[in-house]
């Protein structure tokens, strides 16, 4: 009995071991198609881990094979750069200790001496490894010891001579700032992207390079004050003003972003140039703007736009509790753009929304509708100048301590307009997005007013003194008083 008790389980093992393999070859799926794809997946075994190594190993070669060839392109002026840096300190390179991959202390190499080609050397760096072409701004050791866990991943990769977050702020537009910038770099890295942003810095460094200039606080567009502010200063102050004491303490504050168009506009446009003047805070939207700093000589701080700012002020204000009434555009587009941005930031309290298209008979109404809702924020989208005019005048009627127009902000969030992809952002060529977009609607916008704008900064600035700013802001309105405004002739 015993032995066959003992021989049984052994049997049905074996037995079971069959149906198993048998089985084994019916189960749906990767172990099931093993027998028939064998090629195929030996074929993957080793073509994946190849493409895998030469997606690692080509961006390496493909900056070394462009730091060679212009070394070698540059050569005699290399030669010369480095002869004559031995000459003057006898030794032939200078450098600067950084942090690079991986927190390897790493030198950034600069000819020795003075004198005119002495970055050409830090292509010696690129060659050797230390930097890439594209990678996060390479840090000195002190600054790099304050980079937090969070953002180590900055270190994977070797720091660039290019940078994502340089190349988005020598156009002004950094706004979601370095760290994560650097995180979307590093987990979104192609040598497609590498190089198209390494083309763009060329462009940028056009715009936003060149001496240092000074960055006033105030900038001055045909005596409109804007303020030189930064996208977080801004969500700061928008923060304070709608807080619960902020309307209290200070009264309602008005907000308006200009662009080229709209100061193109408020040009001859007395109303609109009243609103502005009276209106707490105008800010800077646009490349128009920013070259219209570098030809007055000073600097722009950031492009702060409505578009890039919603954003970072819905996240802020279902941070903080404020609470926001859209008003503006066509029918249905407030209310799915207010959709979005709650499906974004869910604890996001939109007051009410409301299209732009009323005539004046319903004003009132629409005015109620909004007080009614409690808002702490009103955004007002019927474009530039017939929302900051609107705002102005019902100044004293409306009921939210913040106020702003916001131009085609509601068609962007909502997904009615695409707006132009990042890389033309970078370019300064949002605008031609737009142009062509609606060529119809904004060929007179582009085509004419960008050189006709650009022809007024040149004009301010051969006689500044024709456009001073008005003197110091005791109210809005008092501000626009007494205010000449400019003609062309
Ligand atoms: N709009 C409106 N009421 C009007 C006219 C226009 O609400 O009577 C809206 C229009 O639907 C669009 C916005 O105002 O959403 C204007 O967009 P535009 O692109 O002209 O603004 P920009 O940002 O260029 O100032």
């Amino acid at each position: 009995m015993l032995p066959q008790q003992a021989r049984a389980p052994a049997r049905t093992t074996r037995r079971n071991h069959r149906h198993m393999g048998r089985d084994t070859l019916k189960i749906p799926g990767p172990l099931g198609q093993r027998t028939r794809g064998r090629w195929r997946l030996a074929l993957r075994r080793t073509l994946l881990p190849a493409a895998r190594f030469a997606a690692d190993v080509l961006p390496r070669l493909v900056d070394m094979g462009i730091a060679a060839t212009l070394l070698l392109l540059t050569a005699p002026l290399v030669i010369g750069r480095g002869v004559a840096s031995v000459a003057q300190t006898g030794q032939l390179f200078d450098f600067d200790a950084l942090i690079g991959r991986y927190r390897v202390p790493i030198h950034r190499l600069r000819f020795a001496g003075h004198g005119p080609l002495r970055g050409l050397a830090v292509w010696f760096s690129v060659l050797k490894g230390d930097l890439a072409i594209v990678g996060p701004r390479p840090l000195p050791a002190a600054e790099a010891a304050m980079v937090p866990v969070s953002d180590a991943v900055r270190f994977t990769v070797r720091p660039g001579l290019v940078s994502p977050f340089g190349v988005k702020r020598q156009v002004g537009i950094a706004h979601v700032g370095e760290s994560r910038l650097d995180r979307d770099f590093v987990y979104g890295q192609s040598l497609q992207g590498d190089l198209g942003l390494a083309a763009r810095s060329l462009v940028t460094g056009v715009l936003g390079g060149g001496a240092a200039r000074e960055t006033p606080a105030v900038l001055n567009f045909f005596g409109i004050p804007i303020l030189n502010t930064s996208m977080a200063e801004a969500v700061d102050w928008l923060m304070a003003a709608s807080g619960p004491d902020g309307g209290a303490r200070h009264g309602p504050q008005q907000l308006c972003f200009v662009n080229p168009d709209c100061l193109n506009i408020a040009w001859g446009d007395a109303g609109y140039r009243g609103a502005l003047l009276a209106a707490e805070r105008v800010l800077p939207d646009g490349i128009g703007i920013h070259i219209g700093c570098r030809m007055q000589g000073v600097a722009l701080k950031e492009n702060v736009n409505g578009t890039d700012l919603f954003p970072l002020l819905c996240a802020a204000a279902a941070e903080q509790g404020r609470s926001l009434f859209l008003l503006g555009a066509r029918p249905g587009i407030a209310a799915a753009a207010a959709a979005s941005m709650q499906q974004r930031y869910p604890r996001l309290r939109i007051a009410g929304t409301r299209d732009g298209y009323f005539d004046a008979a319903a004003e009132p109404a629409v005015i109620e509708q909004v007080n009614a809702s409690g808002a702490d924020i009103l955004l007002v989208a019927f474009g530039a100048p017939r929302q900051d005019v609107w705002l102005h005048r019902h100044r004293a009627e409306l009921l939210p301590a913040v106020r702003m127009g916001v131009g085609g902000l509601f068609d962007f969030y909502s997904g009615r307009i695409a707006r132009a992809p990042v890389w033309l952002r970078e370019l300064g060529l949002e605008w031609a997005f737009r142009l062509l977009q609606e060529p119809g609607r904004m060929w007179r916008r582009y085509v004419i007013g960008n050189p006709l704008f650009l022809y007024r900064v040149w004009r301010q600035a051969q006689a500044p003194q024709r456009f001073a700013l008005p003197g110091p802001r005791q109210d809005g309105n008092a501000a626009a008083q007494g205010f000449e405004v400019a003609s062309d002739t």
